[in-house]
């Protein structure tokens, strides 16, 4: 769908060359497209010209680093200052040996209801005694919806009815709380489909009535553009003190939380990974930074395969990559540490992996089973193997013919992975990983 950036740079760095020091020309063109890739990541306008301004201050007479061209040694500065940009290294909620209270604001629609029950689930898994509390009156499900979420993570609930004061909410909080002891109290509030006044006067009461010790504002990752205002007012009015990015699953490239973290400068605690309890990570401003580059984490596996033996790394010619080579590589690439933790450094693997999916041992062995099931004529070229033998192979393997398409799609994947880092090489067939 997007072009990706780290693509278009490629192009205008090809041109720079194997220069060992960075020209203002060339510094100026690259800062164009990144500007441009900016705001088709749905970064807010303001933010990507500070961005590329920041970013071209450090590039112009940067020293080209060791053995990367000077093509990487742009891409590093950019994703090292998107990183930096959002936030650096990942932060979590500050947490009291008791009496928390987190304050779940944002957008109707944006997942309050939902990322408060996730946090419920993930906090109950860490030991912590969890209270929910219902108080978004405006969007009529919302409290059973939390309900049900809380019937399912097994927490007791707080039902805040119609028209109830905040100093009632309150009152009947600690009322609960002198019978059963809770260590974290977490409020999901009422929001509205668009910022207005009424609705940010109810949260600042309510807000002022509890207290809390964390006020989270939940963003739609989806919502692009828009989170800059949206995240501005919230924290003009019931001043943040986190944020939560949801529906990083879907496509959004990260734009948003580039705009929120920017023009807040409160830390992004969480994404929100999928619709279920348990879709909540931490936030990693190192994967956002890849995605918003549109290119993985290129950089982490070009350190990663200098550190390792990688002979299958020197395939003849990128586009030659077959299934042999993949589980050749398979096989050495273990060497290189957590496989799984590599494969999501590859572009587009961790969303071509069904969920779940988990790379270990015993899936090395099976892809070994599944390629083993192929004829070698097969193996070399794998666009020859149709319906009628991915029946065969599955059989023969004891897999399903969906697991010899995954299969299939993976090593397409990869093929064009290793296509790209041929070209961040120059191209040349036969060419070596930078050492
Ligand atoms: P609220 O009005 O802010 O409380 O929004 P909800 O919690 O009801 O969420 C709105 C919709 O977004 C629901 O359909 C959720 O299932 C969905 N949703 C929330 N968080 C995520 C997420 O991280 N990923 C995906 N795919 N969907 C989400």
């Amino acid at each position: 769908m997007f072009e990706s950036l780290g693509n278009k740079l490629q192009d205008i760095l090809d041109r720079v060359g194997k220069e060992r020091q960075l020209t203002e020309a060339q510094v100026k063109a690259a800062m164009r497209e990144i500007r441009m890739a900016l705001l088709e990541a749905d970064v807010n306008f303001g933010v990507a010209k500070d961005f590329v301004a920041r970013v071209g201050e450090q590039a112009v007479g940067q020293q080209v680093e060791g053995s990367l061209t000077a093509g990487q040694t742009v891409v590093k500065v950019v994703h090292d200052e998107l990183i930096q940009t959002l936030g650096g290294k990942t932060a979590q909620p500050e947490l009291r040996a008791e009496g928390n209270v987190w304050f779940m604001v944002g957008l109707q629609g944006a997942g309050k209801t939902t990322s408060t029950g996730k946090l419920a689930s993930l906090y109950k898994s860490k030991g912590r005694r969890v209270l929910l509390v219902a108080a978004d009156t405006q969007r009529p499900a919302a409290r059973d919806q939390l309900e049900v979420l809380a019937r399912q993570v097994g927490v007791p609930i707080l039902k805040v009815a119609d028209g109830e004061s905040p100093a009632e909410t309150r009152r009947r909080v600690d009322e609960h709380l002198k019978t059963d002891f809770r260590d974290l109290v977490i409020v999901d509030t009422a929001g509205r489909l668009q910022i207005d006044e009424a609705l940010m006067d109810q949260l600042a009461d309510l807000q002022a009535a509890m207290q809390p010790t964390e006020s989270l504002l939940v963003v739609d990752a989806m919502t692009g553009q828009e989170a800059l205002n949206v995240a501005q007012t919230f924290d003009r009015r019931v001043k943040v003190t986190g944020l939560v990015i949801t529906k990083m699953d879907g496509d959004a490239r990260g734009g948003a939380a580039l705009s929120a973290r920017s023009v807040t400068g409160k830390p992004i605690y969480f994404a929100g990974t999928s619709e279920k309890i348990s879709g909540l990570e931490p936030f990693y401003p190192d994967r956002v930074a890849g995605r918003i580059l549109g290119m993985g984490d290129v950089l982490g596996l070009i350190e990663r395969a200098q550190q390792a033996d990688l002979k299958a790394m020197e395939v003849k010619k990128p586009g030659d990559f077959d299934l042999e080579d993949l589980l050749t590589q398979l096989r050495q690439i273990r060497k290189m540490g957590p496989l799984g933790d590599l494969l999501k450094l590859i572009p587009g693997m961790s969303r071509a992996l069904p969920e779940g999916f988990n790379v270990d041992e015993a899936q090395i062995q099976r892809v070994d089973a599944m390629i083993s099931s192929m004829t070698v004529k097969e193996r070399r070229n794998p666009k020859i193997i149709d319906g009628r033998r991915r029946k065969r192979i599955a059989e023969g393997s004891g897999h399903t013919v969906q697991d010899i398409n995954r299969l299939l799609k993976m090593h397409e994947q990869m093929k064009d992975m290793m296509k790209m880092l041929g070209r961040m090489q120059g191209g040349k067939p036969g060419a070596k990983m930078p050492r």
